[in-house]
């Protein structure tokens, strides 16, 4: 538990949140600022600020219930599409220091959610370096 974490407050009951599930590991609910209807935040009760410091057991479970989550979004909400987000650190858009799984269900239609992968080419783009890179550090 972290004192001033807004998540934590949430799993406290300090501030509503519109839970969707929960468990003693896991809690969702509804995003306050949705990009369409049913946008949903899964979180580990227990405080880590991104995916990559979570333990993995904790890590499993989260995913787990964002996978769900995600059949329910298609199911019941009649999404045609749904994107799973994890976004770690400022740099990658992270605004909320405690780790949470973005699912967001998709309509088909143009809503709040823009994604581009654009081709950038800058940096070490060495593809043999890099694989070597990554894999010695697996
Ligand atoms: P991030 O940018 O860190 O990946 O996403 C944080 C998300 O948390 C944002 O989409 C934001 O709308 C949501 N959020 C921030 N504060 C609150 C809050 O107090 N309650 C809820 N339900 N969502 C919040
Ligand atoms: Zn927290």
């Amino acid at each position: 538990m972290s004192k001033d974490c807004v998540f934590c407050k949430i799993i406290r009951r300090e501030i509503p949140g519109s839970i969707v599930y929960e468990d003693n590991d896991v809690l969702a609910f509804l995003d306050i600022s949705p990009t369409a209807p049913g946008h949903t935040l899964v979180i580990p009760k227990e405080h880590h600020e991104t995916f990559l410091g979570t333990p993995r057991r904790l890590m499993h479970n989260v995913l787990d219930v964002a996978q769900r989550i995600g059949q329910v979004q298609i199911k019941t909400l009649k999404a045609q599409g749904v994107n799973i987000l994890i976004n770690n650190y400022p740099p990658a858009g992270q605004s909320v220091p405690h780790f949470h799984v973005h699912v967001i269900p998709r309509y088909g239609k143009t809503d709040g959610l823009k994604i581009a992968m654009v081709e950038h080419l800058d940096g070490d783009l060495n593809f043999p370096v890099v694989v070597e890179k990554i894999k010695s550090g697996l």
